[in-house]
């Protein structure tokens, strides 16, 4: 393509319809028509990244193989796209101010008033070309049209459109609510959003209408028609998207609408409309039969976009094996915590933070290895799981250093989850942790298997880490003497006749349990639509197994 072509996605009436599963739909329409794609994530809040924000707040964290803590969108990116992104694909507005302050202390403004418009605005454009090797970049500005903290941002993309006509498709995404009592969607505040859009200066070549229409409960042409009118449009480049089964319905339903046809004039040639082939499988999710539940032990239950990419992962790994996996939350602090655990067919105690619910995690984690139910166990849930079995198992009066606050709560016992060396006296708490791909080491091999190297059918692998604490390595013959088998590792130098490492997979025997294993980092970064994580893969087919 002779010029680089830019995707901008604006958002409006209410956040959290999508946008970001747009985005990568169009990507991976344009991606599967031969084209390179690469993506930015513009976030209008003030935090440098969410990776200090509560999951009550902002969601799951998602984590880059360079250590990025960012956006759940960004995962939506990687699986719709399959691809590893780099931090240069978020920018939040906290990122923003700071180097512009940055800059302003270093004297790279010196003897001129700092200003929104012209200085912010221009640093933010830079952002927008920033890199870009690829033949699309596809943004996203967060937030809705009208929100204070999102302005800078559409007003950086109107300039940054003027300067660039001819390489700007403009999609603007928003809600169409209905209202059950009077039977009707209403189009009020998606009008009333557009109009602060153009008020902005921002024209959309497109808009796309969320909604929750159903085949009885369609959303009239005449909403259509009226969107188009107040948008400057033909109803050609207005289409509707109403919720799906699956988001991974979304790209095949969108490539049936005028998406396609708009963004061929657009680009003046014409794309290939079918996607990668494992996206068949997906078409039937809505009507798969067969379902399995796995149940996600966790203190945070109100909030499922905590663990968005446990969630997809599940999802994936049951795709593939014809099933349809779906996942409730259990409350680690429930009274009925073991009759909760019986009526799944799975559990996952995925990461987490602070003290609260550890007791009940590893309550549910002893019953869960005493009655062989299937058992992965992620980041906290590996260091719960240690903690358990040198408990129950070795007979040690143990504890992780984040569940007791004071002295006299831990005199008497030993600490066999603590800070890695060095990590301990850290107070800043923004980008500190073990974060990022790191290689595993996985023990085994076809004539002496164990569970983690019958999965990944490899020695070696990079899984992406986003934690402060580490099993301590003083503990593991005890461990090991009682049959919890260490098998992977990461080496921090060669793995040859070397004991400088830290744990990374524990497991127990097959004999002893069907499918008990905990990994240290978080395999659910890793899964995508074409093939399953192995570690979610083997815990639904043993899930599938289990007689309840
Ligand atoms: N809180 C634990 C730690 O910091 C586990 C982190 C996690 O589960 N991501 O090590």
């Amino acid at each position: 393509m002779s010029e680089k072509k830019y995707i901008v996605v604006t958002g409006g009436v209410v956040s959290g319809i999508g946008k970001g599963i747009t985005a990568a739909t169009v990507g991976l329409i344009l991606k599967s028509s031969g084209l390179s794609i690469d993506v930015i994530k513009f976030d209008p809040y003030l935090n440098i990244d969410p990776g200090t924000m509560s999951p009550f707040e902002h969601g799951e964290v998602y984590v880059l193989d360079d250590g990025s803590e960012t956006d759940l969108d960004l995962g939506h990116y990687e699986r719709f796209l399959e691809t590893n992104l780099t931090g240069i694909s978020s920018v939040t507005a906290g990122k923003v101010y700071n180097t512009i302050l940055e800059q302003e202390r270093e004297g790279m403004f010196l003897g001129k008033n700092v200003q929104l418009i012209p200085n912010v605005t221009n640093y933010i454009k830079t952002c927008f070309s920033k890199d870009f090797e690829s033949d699309i970049r596809l943004i996203e500005i967060g937030g809705s049209t009208g929100d204070m903290e999102g302005d800078i941002f559409l007003e950086s993309f109107r300039q940054f459109r003027l300067e660039n006509p001819a390489n700007v498709f403009h999609i603007h995404l928003g809600y169409i609510p209905y209202l059950a009592c009077s039977g009707e969607y209403k189009s009020k505040p998606m009008q009333s959003s557009l109009r602060e859009l153009l008020r902005s200066g921002l024209q959309p070549d497109m808009v796309i209408l969320r909604s929750e229409a159903t085949n009885t409960r369609p959303l009239d042409q005449s909403i259509i028609d009226k969107i188009a009118l107040f948008s400057n449009l033909t109803p050609d480049s207005v289409i509707s998207l109403p919720d799906m089964g699956s988001i991974y319905e979304v790209p095949m339903y969108v490539l049936k609408t005028t998406l396609l046809g708009n963004l061929e004039v657009f680009f003046g040639r014409s794309f290939v409309s079918k996607l990668p082939d494992f996206y068949d499988k997906y078409k039937p999710v809505s009507v798969l039969k067969d379902e399995i539940i796995i149940g996600l032990v966790t203190k945070y239950t109100k909030l499922a976009d905590a663990y968005l990419s446990v969630f997809e992962s599940c999802k994936i790994a049951g795709v593939e094996q014809g099933l349809r996996v779906k996942v409730v939350m259990i409350d680690s602090d429930s009274e009925t915590l073991e009759k909760d655990i019986d009526s799944v067919q799975g559990i996952i105690v995925p990461g987490g933070f602070g003290k609260r619910g550890m007791e009940g995690k590893i309550k549910a984690i002893k019953y869960i290895r005493e009655n062989n139910i299937p058992f992965l166990g992620i980041c906290l849930g590996l260091q719960m799981a240690v903690v358990e079995y040198a408990r129950n198992v070795c007979g040690l009066d143990v504890y992780s250093s984040e569940m007791f606050d004071n002295e006299e709560e831990k005199a008497g016992k030993q600490c066999i989850v603590d800070f890695i060396p060095g990590q301990e006296n850290i107070k800043k708490k923004g980008g500190t942790m073990r974060l990022g791909s790191y290689k595993c080491y996985i023990q085994g091999n076809n004539t002496q298997s164990t569970l983690a190297y019958r999965l990944y059918e490899v020695n070696e692998t990079l899984e992406r880490h986003r934690h402060r604490l580490e099993v301590q390595n003083a503990f593991v013959p005890i461990l090991e003497l009682n049959g919890m088998k260490i098998t992977g590792k990461y080496y921090f130098e060669s793995p040859v006749g070397n004991d400088k490492y830290l744990v990374e997979i524990v497991e127990l025997d097959t004999s002893v349990h069907p499918y008990f294993i905990a990994i240290q980092s978080h395999p659910e970064f890793l899964s995508r639509p074409s093939k399953a994580h192995p570690l979610f893969k083997g815990l639904v087919e043993a899930a599938t197994q289990r007689v309840g």
